[in-house]
């Protein structure tokens, strides 16, 4: 999900603006002055800057020449007039693409993914190839050996992780951080459960690991069995 921050005073064009945006399937969230917007833009580090030129605290140009003192992020600026001058000062100080109000929703749905685009962010992540297993992020599909596995949610973004760490010990509070979402407190049981449905799926055992390979009181980690030996564990 692209995370959008829209800076703009005006209150119709922001609520026109959230709703397109979040129709899109964007995550949008948005300031009605440069200096909050600037804030958050350097706080929340949003994928994307939708930022309106006339604000009423600091000029919109201001704000972009000083969010680009500290951030790459792609900026789309929106500006009221077609003024040519304005708009050429916006690109040289850092302003990714622009758009003269009124626009649509769609137009500015196309200069976003076109920045993003550029900001290499469209750039599909690629397939994970560890052996023969091959764990593909996109469409969620794994397969050992070319034969597809099934696997719930959860198992997937297990895998996941650890295909994405390969060689790497996981530890289970890393992997309830970042599968389960959640931080402090329990829970290991739910990842042991998990990673013994995995296991099963991919028609190895505990005792006898292939590519999942447990270190006792610590984590798991995944190993590419075609590379030799794992090797010892620290
Ligand atoms: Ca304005």
């Amino acid at each position: 999900m692209v995370r959008v921050l829209v800076v703009e005073d005006d209150p119709g064009i922001r609520a026109a603006l959230l709703r397109s945006l979040t129709s899109a399937g964007h995550a949008v969230s948005s300031q009605p002055t440069g200096m909050a917007g600037l804030t958050e833009a350097v706080d929340e580090r949003p994928d994307v800057v939708v930022l309106d030129l006339g604000l009423p605290d600091v000029d919109g140009l201001t704000v972009l020449s000083m969010l680009r003192a500290v951030s790459q992020v792609p900026v789309v600026v929106a500006t009221a007039r077609d003024d040519e001058r304005e708009i050429v000062k916006a690109l040289d100080l850092g302003a990714d693409d622009y758009l003269v109000k009124p626009f649509g929703g769609d137009q500015l749905e196309a200069r976003i993914r076109a920045v993003l685009r550029r900001a290499g962010h469209d750039a599909p992540p690629a397939p994970i190839v560890v052996g023969g297993l091959v764990v593909t992020p996109t469409s969620r599909e794994v397969t050992l050996d070319g034969i597809p596995i099934e696997l719930s949610r959860k198992e997937f973004d297990l895998l996941h992780l650890l295909a994405q760490r390969v060689g790497e010990v996981v530890t289970k509070r890393e992997i309830l951080t970042e599968v389960w979402r959640q931080a402090y407190g329990g829970g290991d049981r739910t990842v042991d459960v998990h990673l013994s449905w995995l296991r099963r799926k991919l028609g190895e055992t505990a005792a006898d690991p292939v590519y999942l390979h447990s270190v006792r009181g610590v984590g798991v980690r995944l190993v590419d069995p075609s590379a030799g030996p794992a090797g010892p564990v620290a």
